[in-house]
């Protein structure tokens, strides 16, 4: 059983700030910044790609309703809502959850967006392989 699974059935401690049948939010134990929540389905997926769309609609209504709370609960500035999918992405528990992370001015953390450029055309080269897998 994965690590989250655990926590599920309660057989590892969390700090739960909200569950319901389907979905649980806890604590993450390891915060980039204090009050870093995690929304995780309670039904095993490894990714966000693994779930339906339906059940990726009903995660993102809790990660909605858990994001208002962290920011009005913990008087944020602003949040981050990540979610990593695969270990390139920096994925490191392999059971679908997103992070909430509150953000404060001047709180020292930085996300190293890069930002490339496309060559002449590319950018609908790009869209169309896209828009082909839909
Ligand atoms: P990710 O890199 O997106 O897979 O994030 C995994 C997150 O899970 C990290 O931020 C960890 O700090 C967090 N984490 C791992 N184990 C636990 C645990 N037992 N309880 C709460 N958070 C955890
Ligand atoms: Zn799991």
């Amino acid at each position: 059983m994965c690590v989250f699974c655990k926590i599920v059935s309660g057989e590892i401690p969390s700090t739960k700030v909200y569950e319901d049948d389907k979905f649980l939010a806890f604590m993450d134990i390891g915060p980039v910044n204090k009050g870093h929540v995690l929304v995780i389905p309670k039904k095993h997926a490894e990714t966000f790609i693994d779930l339906t769309e339906e059940e990726a609609g009903e995660l993102f209504k809790v990660v909605n309703k858990v994001a208002k709370a962290v920011k009005r609960g913990l008087n944020a500035d602003g949040l981050n809502i990540i979610n990593n999918v695969g270990a390139v992405s920096g994925q490191e528990v392999f059971h679908v959850h997103v992070h909430i992370i509150p953000r404060f001015e001047n709180d020292g953390m930085k996300f190293g967006w890069r930002k490339l450029e496309y060559k002449e055309g590319e950018i609908k080269e790009y869209a169309e392989r896209i828009k082909s897998a839909l």
